[in-house]
């Protein structure tokens, strides 16, 4: 990456939705708020690719709408060219949309039924008033040619097209204003697999000939990873790990990485762990996990220090403790003769923990979810078994692969690899940072 002032530079960008409540919610105030994109920063550079990855919901196509400011966002500062554009009137918006324009996930949506290819590709033309030493018509037979379509395509509608080919109209249509930068939203998701390469391939070759930065938005870590000259990845809003390619794949650090990595169908030959299952889903970003959003999923999540846990028995206490908080266990549905041993085997408890100690606890904490008192259960699961990774937030920080945002790599939590140095952009590293997000 060049040291030279970054195209694009985003920094704590943050977007918070109110959630949807009920009247009486709102007549107390307690609406709550969705925080889609929390404290997200990063840099892009001219001609280069960030590739944004991470699960459905994760806020990444937020960022990229709230850096075009198609929605505003809660704060921080977008700067493009130097400039911070979060400020900017809408005319000065409008003017500036000319440099930075979309290609959307869906073609097929996205692209006007109504309209022939040539009013579709002319229409942003003629929005932005642009005029060269060429006539229209010869513009957007140029730009057809440019996305391999031809100039007998101009005066077809969309409903004439294959999917990759309505893609390639989306792309000669965000062409057509010459823009600096474009956020790719998931262009390939809804494709073929052959088609997707031919995608890839094309975005590529226009970003050698025009020298266009793309943010590139995907939910698959080896869509992006060609090409890419960085990956982000993101988990319920925040960055957890960037780094280049072969920062990131060889071997990935961060927990969840290492998950999404491990999921690849085909698995990248660089990597040579083995197939890593989440548990449950992406939590509510309504109501997210204290400390590091990734903890009641998180298979490395760092043990107690006083308790003798092996990794796995540990996940499923942690599993307990997060399941007991959402109430998330039908008692009701267990043996009456053995409900322990039942509750046990839900859990992928085993039948006893190798420390006596933390044994005879989980048991108090099954026989008040037995009793379907969930919130004892939590609070002596919480009380007893002390992680960081639930109470502290993880920030940001460099490492020799990259950065990352986790416990593990961070000097003052004594359980990593500690290979990290802080870049001092979060809360003072093992410092009780709140944990309520
Ligand atoms: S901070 Fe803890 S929970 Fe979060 S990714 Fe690291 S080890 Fe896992």
């Amino acid at each position: 990456m060049s040291g030279s002032e970054p195209l694009l530079r985003v920094e704590g960008l943050e977007k918070y939705y109110e959630s949807e409540s009920d009247f009486i919610d709102r007549l107390l105030g307690r609406q709550k708020k969705v925080k889609a994109v929390d404290d997200v920063s990063f840099e892009i550079h001219e001609g280069e690719t960030l590739g944004l990855v991470g699960e459905s919901g994760c806020g990444k196509s937020t960022i990229g709408r709230s850096i075009l400011q198609l929605r505003k966002p809660t704060a921080g500062s977008v700067y493009f060219k130097g400039q911070d554009i979060t400020t900017l009137s809408d005319s000065d918006l409008r003017d500036l949309r000319k440099e930075m324009q979309i290609i959307f996930q869906n073609p097929q949506s996205s692209l006007n039924p109504r309209l022939t290819v040539n009013d579709i590709i002319g229409e942003a033309l003629d929005i932005h008033g642009i005029e060269g030493d060429v006539s229209r018509d010869a513009r957007i037979k140029d730009l057809l040619e440019r996305v391999g379509l031809n100039a007998s395509h101009a005066n077809r509608y969309p409903h004439e097209f294959s999917g990759g080919q309505l893609q390639r109209i989306g792309i000669a249509r965000a062409l057509a204003v010459d823009p600096e930068f474009i956020v790719c939203d998931e262009p390939v998701s809804a494709l073929d697999v052959s088609v997707q390469a031919q995608i890839l391939n094309l975005l590529e070759d226009l970003q050698d000939e025009l020298g266009i930065a793309y943010l590139f938005i995907a939910h698959d870590l080896s869509v992006v990873e060609h090409i890419a000259d960085q990956i982000a990845v993101m988990y319920l809003g925040k960055i957890a790990e960037i780094g280049t390619p072969e920062e990131l794949f060889a071997p990935p650090q961060h927990p969840y990485t290492e998950a999404l990595l491990s999921a690849i169908p085909e698995p990248d030959p660089l990597w040579d762990g083995d197939r890593i299952l989440l548990e449950g889903s992406v939590p509510s970003p309504i109501d997210p996990p204290s400390g590091c959003k990734f903890h009641t999923r998180c298979p490395r999540v760092i043990p107690p220090s006083d308790y003798e846990f092996e990794q796995e028995e540990w996940r499923a206490v942690m599993s307990l403790r997060h399941r007991a908080r959402e109430e998330d266990i039908a008692v009701e549905t267990f043996d009456d003769g053995a409900p322990m041993e039942a509750l046990r085997e839900e859990l992928d408890l085993p039948s006893t923990l190798s420390d006596p100690e933390a044994e005879r606890v989980v048991q108090e904490a099954l026989r008040s979810v037995a009793d379907e008192e969930f919130g004892d259960a939590e609070s002596l699961l919480s009380e007893t078994f002390d992680t960081p990774c639930s109470t502290d937030k993880p920030v940001l920080r460099e490492t020799d692969a990259g950065r990352v945002a986790c416990h593990l790599f961070d000097p003052a939590y004594e359980a990593g690899p500690n290979d990290g140095t802080t870049t001092g952009d979060g809360p003072a590293a093992g410092s009780a940072a709140s944990g309520d997000d």
